[in-house]
C-alpha cells in the first residue's frame, strides 16, 4: 500500500482495477486472509492506535477500545466466521412457470470501491466499511479524514503492512484532493460525513452512475415522558451525549419533554454527571476534547443568547467544552437548526407525545430517534408515525452496536446501511440468476410462448 509511492488517483484506481480484473480478490480464502490480517493489525498495534486516538480527540482507552478497536476486531471476526455462508447463492422462491428451473441470487463484488471516512470515530468509520468491502471481494481505496491527522497517518502506515497492496490502498488529503479522487470512476462509493458534503459526493458519483452509500448526520431527537425512571434516563442520555464529547453522529441532539419532566431531568442529569465524571469534568481523564478550534468556535457560538441551566464553561486552550443544558430554546435558533455535534443539550418543551411527534415531523428526518417511555402505546405511536434512520427505545446509541440491525440514515440523514451482514450485502451486487435446462420436455412445456399465438395459448 503506497500512499507515499503512488498518490495519483488515476494511477491508484487503474492499479486496483487490474487486480480486480485479474480476480485477485474473488477467492474466499483471499478475503478471509485479508480479514485475518486486519484482526492482527488491531491486536499488534493497539498501543499505537490508542495513542493516535488520544492525540486526535483525547479519547480514553475505554472509549477507544469499545467504539473503535474492539468494535473493528469483532466486526472483522464476525465476517470471517460468516463469510462462507453469506457468499453462497441464495435460492429464491419459485412460481409454477419456473418449477423445473434454478432461481437464485448470487452476491458478486462491485469492483473498485472508495471509502471516505469522517473524523469523529476516525478509525472505525474508515475501516468498518473496509471490512465489508474486503469480505464482499472488492478492491478498495480508503480515504481517512484529514481532521484526525494522527489516526489518518497510522492508517496509512499500517494498512500496507498487513493488507495486499495490489488491492487495498490509502489516500490522504482534504477536500480538494478528495475531489480529485472523486473525479475517477469507482464501482461503489461509501461516504461518511456531513449532509452538505454528502450531496457533493452524490453529484460526483452521478457522472458515472456509481452507486453510493451515504452515512450522514442530522439532529437526533430524544423524547422523555413521565413513565420512566428519570435518573436512569438521565444517565443514558448523559452517556450518549458525553462520549466523544458529543461528537457522535447519533448523539441525542436535543430533548423533547414536558415542563415537569424538564425540571426533574436537569436535576437527575447533574447528579449522574457527578457520579460518572466527578466534580470537575475538565480534569476527568474519561472526557474527550473537541477535534479542532474551528469546531470549538462553532459549538461555543451556538451558545450565544441561550439560557444555560447546567454547565456552559469552555476553554479554547484545551478545546474543552463542558456538557451544557439550555432551556427555553427558540426552535429557529442556530442551536436548533444545525446538528450540534458537541456536548450541548437543548430542551424543547412538548406537553404530549403528539406535540413531540409533530415537532419531529416538521423537520428533516433524523439519523436516530430516542424514546424514553414505559408506555407501550406511546412507543408504538412514535415508531409508526415518525421516520428516522433508526430508533432506540429507553437508551441512546446502543442500537448502533446491535450487529443484526442495519445502520444508516433516511432522507437527509443518509441512504443505504451497513454493519454485520448488511455490510457484506452493501458491497455486493445481488445478481439474480435464472438457470433453465435445455431439453425437449422442458421445451414442450414452454412452447406456449412462441408464435403463432392463438386463443388456446392465451388461456394456458
Ligand atoms: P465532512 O463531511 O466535513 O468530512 C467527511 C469526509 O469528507 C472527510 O474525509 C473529508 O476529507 C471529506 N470532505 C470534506 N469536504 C469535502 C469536499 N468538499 N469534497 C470532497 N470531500 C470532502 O464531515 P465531518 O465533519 O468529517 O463529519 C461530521 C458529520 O458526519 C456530521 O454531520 C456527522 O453526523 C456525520 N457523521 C455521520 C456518521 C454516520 O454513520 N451516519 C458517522 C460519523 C459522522
Amino acid at each position: 500500500m503506497s500512499y507515499t509511492k503512488m498518490t495519483h488517483p488515476a494511477e491508484m484506481v487503474s492499479d486496483l482495477r487490474n487486480s480486480f480484473s485479474n480476480g485477485v480478490t474473488r477467492p474466499l480464502e483471499f478475503r478471509k486472509k485479508q480479514l485475518e490480517n486486519l484482526i492482527r493489525l488491531y491486536e499488534e498495534n493497539t498501543p499505537v492506535l490508542l495513542d493516535a486516538l488520544r492525540d486526535d480527540l483525547n479519547k480514553s482507552v475505554q472509549e477507544s477500545m469499545v467504539s473503535e478497536i474492539d468494535y473493528l476486531k469483532n466486526d472483522a471476526r464476525n465476517m470471517l466466521y460468516n463469510l462462507s455462508e453469506w457468499a453462497k447463492p441464495k435460492y429464491a422462491e419459485k412460481g409454477l412457470i419456473n418449477i423445473l428451473d434454478t432461481v437464485k441470487l448470487l452476491p458478486e463484488p462491485y469492483g473498485v470501491v472508495l471509502v471516505i471516512g469522517a473524523w469523529n470515530y476516525p478509525l472505525q468509520l474508515s475501516l468498518a466499511p473496509l471490512n465489508g468491502a474486503i469480505a464482499a471481494g472488492n478492491c478498495a481505496i480508503v480515504k481517512p479524514s484529514e481532521l484526525a491527522p494522527a489516526t489518518a497517518k497510522v492508517i496509512a502506515e499500517l494498512l500496507p503492512k498487513y493488507l495486499d497492496t495490489r488491492c487495498f490502498k490509502v489516500f490522504l488529503g482534504g477536500p480538494s484532493k478528495t475531489q480529485s479522487l472523486l473525479a475517477e470512476r469507482f464501482d461503489y462509493i461509501f461516504y461518511t460525513g456531513s449532509t452538505r458534503v454528502g450531496a457533493i459526493v452524490a453529484q460526483c458519483a452521478a457522472q458515472y452512475l456509481t452507486p453510493t452509500t451515504l452515512e450522514l448526520g442530522g439532529k437526533s431527537p430524544c423524547y422523555i415522558d413521565s413513565t420512566v425512571d428519570i435518573e436512569i434516563a438521565a444517565a443514558r442520555v448523559l452517556w450518549g451525549k458525553s462520549i466523544n464529547a458529543g461528537q457522535t453522529c447519533i448523539a441525542p441532539d436535543y430533548i423533547l419533554c414536558s415542563q415537569e419532566i424538564e425540571m426533574k431531568f436537569i436535576e437527575a442529569f447533574k447528579k449522574v454527571q457527578k457520579q460518572q465524571y466527578g466534580d470537575d469534568l475538565k480534569s476527568s481523564p474519561d472526557y474527550c476534547r473537541i477535534i479542532n478550534s474551528n469546531h470549538f468556535n462553532r459549538i461555543v457560538g451556538l451558545l450565544k443568547g441561550q439560557e444555560v441551566v447546567h454547565g456552559g464553561s469552555h476553554d479554547a486552550s484545551q478545546l474543552f467544552i463542558e456538557t451544557t443544558i439550555c432551556v427555553n430554546v427558540d426552535p429557529d435558533s442556530a442551536l436548533m437548526r444545525e446538528e450540534i455535534f458537541g456536548p450541548i443539550l437543548p430542551i424543547i418543551r412538548a406537553q404530549s407525545a403528539a406535540e413531540a411527534i409533530h415537532f419531529i415531523n416538521s423537520r428533516e428526518k433524523p439519523l436516530a430517534l430516542y424514546i424514553f417511555s414505559n408506555d407501550k402505546k406511546t412507543v408504538d405511536i412514535f415508531e409508526k408515525e415518525t421516520s428516522s434512520g433508526g430508533v432506540c427505545v429507553n437508551d441512546t446509541i446502543m442500537h448502533f452496536a446491535c450487529e443484526s440491525l442495519p445502520f444508516g440514515g433516511v432522507g437527509s440523514s443518509g441512504m443505504g446501511a451497513y454493519h454485520g451482514k448488511y455490510s457484506f450485502d452493501t458491497f455486493s451486487h445481488q445478481k439474480p440468476i435464472l438457470e433453465k435446462s435445455i431439453d425437449k420436455f422442458g421445451e414442450m412445456l414452454q412452447s406456449v410462448r412462441y408464435a403463432p399465438y392463438n386463443e388456446g395459448k392465451i388461456k394456458a
